[in-house]
């Protein structure tokens, strides 16, 4: 499953100048082999493969492309445990959450293959005599999905999938630190039978890349999870060719733990809602809000939990926290920590790099923390957890709601009442009650806000690769 060249109209391919990129395990900082250093060229060269590919793609009948979904399904069940290695080897977490994730590629693919088939337009009530009025469903055309690293197969699971279902062809452009798991989806395709240039993964510069796929008219959509700063650049490129976007962007949950929550779930809650992937999540949580009267309690019993986290490489057995992604990671992380500290906050547990190789941060937990502190305001993305004390709801709810991205929040209360109100008030796209894990291939994910706009997974995951086309027929009679 580890390809080092570009999968480009059914074949691998170096870049055209031969030029390549070293990819480095970010447990050990060793060298796990080399991708190409794509061109503008191959960039048309994929695009080129794409546009010939999408017409007979979309004709294909629904069954055959789900037919042609199930067979992908089969290829991830099949290579899973080369897989999930891939995804260790090359982004840090720990095997079985490496597993995990290729577990959600394939679920991803499953629902897709079965949504393929649900794809339907509507007949309207005519507002005229003799006429019939009715909507088709079709493809948007060519898709340029550009992904991070953090989930380096999920994430092109929840484009690939629902691009297929619809009938778009793409082109897909992994993050430069984990290219290999984006590769493997070239052969995980070529297994399943997909017909050259349907799918097309190549590696290389963001900014080249990406400025080459948003220029181009072929190009329909544009399909990104990123950073909000990417995202903004790229919403800017898409107009000169008024592409289809879909932005799945930062984050900054709130985690609110009330007086009435149940302890010992709102502390494993917070476990996995933050160290997840060490922090490197985009629905993790950023900021956790505890109400007075649990405050303490909440604390200890926490800060005992994170001190409890056994850290190392993701293949070590039993390690529940690896490495972050590289050492501008660990800077970013530290700056939050020095930032709090240098404006008051108190580091309970961890609170520095490492000194081993690799680029290793200790699971921290900070208190004292305020809302203007580097680490409230913006995505930390490490394993870097700021508690907070709040005393009302009316209180929390406008802290939580007070920051520019607006994907996850979690509540945490055995009010139902307080449960529902939360849900509503919060300006979030995911809302998670009393559980700290909620992303599922069934329902949409996806934020507000600054977090992005569009939704993957669920039945609204399809939508965003489809456009609504309005058929009236006339002539039709009295
Ligand atoms: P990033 O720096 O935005 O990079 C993401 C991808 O964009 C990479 O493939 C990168 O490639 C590419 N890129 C960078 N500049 C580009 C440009 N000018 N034009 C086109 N492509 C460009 O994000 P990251 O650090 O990899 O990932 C972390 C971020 O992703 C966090 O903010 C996280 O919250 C967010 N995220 C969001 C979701 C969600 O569903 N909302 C899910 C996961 C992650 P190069 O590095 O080669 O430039």
């Amino acid at each position: 499953m580890k390809h080092h060249l570009n999968y480009i109209a059914g074949t691998w391919v170096p870049a055209s100048q031969g030029g390549c990129t070293p990819v480095t395990n970010p447990a050990t900082g060793e060298v796990i082999g080399h991708v190409p250093d794509s061109t503008v060229d191959d960039a048309h060269r994929a695009i080129t493969a794409a546009r010939a590919a999408f017409g007979p793609f979309r004709d294909l009948l629904a069954l055959e492309r789900a037919d042609l979904l199930w067979a992908l399904h089969g290829q991830i069940q099949r290579h899973a445990k080369d897989l999930a290695a891939l995804v260790t080897e090359e982004q840090g977490k720990p095997l079985d959450e490496a597993k995990a994730e290729i577990g959600m590629s394939a679920a991803y693919v499953r629902w897709y293959a079965e949504e393929a088939r649900r794809i339907a337009g509507e007949g309207i009530a005519s507002a005229w005599r003799g006429r019939h009025l009715m909507t088709l469903r079709q493809p948007v055309g060519v898709v340029a999905a550009i992904t991070p690293w953090n989930f380096p197969s999920s994430m092109l699971a929840r484009k690939i999938a629902p691009a297929l279902a619809a009938g778009c062809t793409v082109i897909a452009k992994p993050a430069p630190q984990t290219p290999f798991s984006g590769l493997a989806w070239g052969a995980l395709c070529d297994a399943a039978g997909l017909p050259p240039g349907v799918v097309n993964i190549l590696t290389g510069d963001g900014a080249t890349l990406g400025g080459a796929l948003m220029a181009h008219e072929d190009v329909r959509k544009i399909t990104f999870t990123g950073s909000t700063a990417v995202g903004k650049i790229l919403i800017a490129q898409s107009a000169a060719t008024v592409k289809k976007l879909s932005m799945e962007l930062g984050g900054n949950a709130p985690f609110i733990v009330f007086d009435d929550a149940d302890l010992e779930s709102a502390v494993a809650g917070a476990i996995a809602a933050k160290f997840r992937n060490a922090g490197q999540t985009c629905v993790c949580a950023n900021r956790i809000y505890v109400q007075d009267g649990i405050h303490d309690a909440f604390l200890s019993r926490f800060v005992a939990a994170v001190q409890a986290l056994r850290l190392g490489p993701g293949t070590a057995p039993g390690v529940e926290i690896g490495p972050l992604i590289d050492r501008a990671a660990v800077e970013k992380v530290a700056a939050c920590v020095q930032d709090a500290r240098a404006h008051g906050a108190t580091v309970l547990t961890g609170g520095a790099a490492l000194d081993r190789p690799g680029h290793f941060f200790a699971p921290t937990v900070l208190s004292d923390v305020t809302d203007t502190m580097l680490c409230a305001r913006h995505e930390i993305f490490g394993p870097v957890a700021p508690v907070m004390r709040f005393a009302t709801e009316a209180e929390v709810v406008a802290r939580a709601n007070d920051v520019r991205a607006g994907l996850a929040g979690y509540v945490y209360t055995r009010d139902l009442g307080r449960a529902f109100r939360m849900s509503q008030a919060l300006d979030c796209g995911i809302v998670g009650v009393n559980e700290g894990v909620v992303t599922t291939e069934v329902a949409p994910f996806g934020g507000v806000k600054e977090s992005g706009s569009g939704r993957e997974g669920g039945r609204e995951g399809v939508e965003d690769y489809l456009e609504t086309k309005y058929v009236c027929i006339g002539g039709l009679g009295a």
